[in-house]
């Protein structure tokens, strides 16, 4: 069965750029219910623990270094199928690759600022939700 939470943050460049109650929006008009928010600024210890999965990647000091570079939304998510109807929602990770009306297409300017992460399955949404949220900020 599809889990029905996932996991997001509206990265630096959608917070700095004012895209943050918009993108709020779409998430709600989306059909996703909040189940835990905050608004935090990740040092770059913390950024990197968070991608370390991608520690081998090329771009991973970069990812690093960006994700670390100001204040973000980080979210819990909840919907029938969350983490494939919210990767649909947001677009492609390159936002000129990302389909009309997504997040992404909309508020997204390159591949490494691209608005907005979500998880990739539903292992790791609950993992990066531990990550940022204790069970006592999770309702
Ligand atoms: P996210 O995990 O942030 O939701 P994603 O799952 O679509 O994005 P991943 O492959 O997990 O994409 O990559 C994580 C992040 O690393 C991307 O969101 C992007 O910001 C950055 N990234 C991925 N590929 C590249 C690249 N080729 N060059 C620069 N940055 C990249
Ligand atoms: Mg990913």
């Amino acid at each position: 069965m599809a889990g029905n939470i996932t996991f997001t943050m509206i990265k630096p460049d959608a917070v700095a750029n004012g895209h943050m109650g918009n993108i709020l929006n779409d998430f709600i008009q989306g059909g996703f219910k909040v189940r835990a928010m905050k608004y935090t600024w990740l040092t770059e210890a913390q950024a990197g623990a968070f991608y370390a999965v991608h520690k081998e990647r090329p771009f991973y000091g970069e990812l690093v270094g960006f994700m670390s570079s100001g204040p973000i939304v980080a979210a819990v998510l909840e919907k029938d199928n969350a983490v494939e109807d919210f990767r649909k929602l947001i677009g492609a990770t390159n936002p000129a690759e990302a389909a009309e009306g997504t997040i992404r297409r909309k508020y997204a300017k390159s591949i490494d600022a691209n608005a907005v992460h979500g998880s990739d399955s539903d292992a790791n949404a609950e993992i990066e939700a531990s990550f940022f949220f204790s069970a006592l900020e999770r309702f």
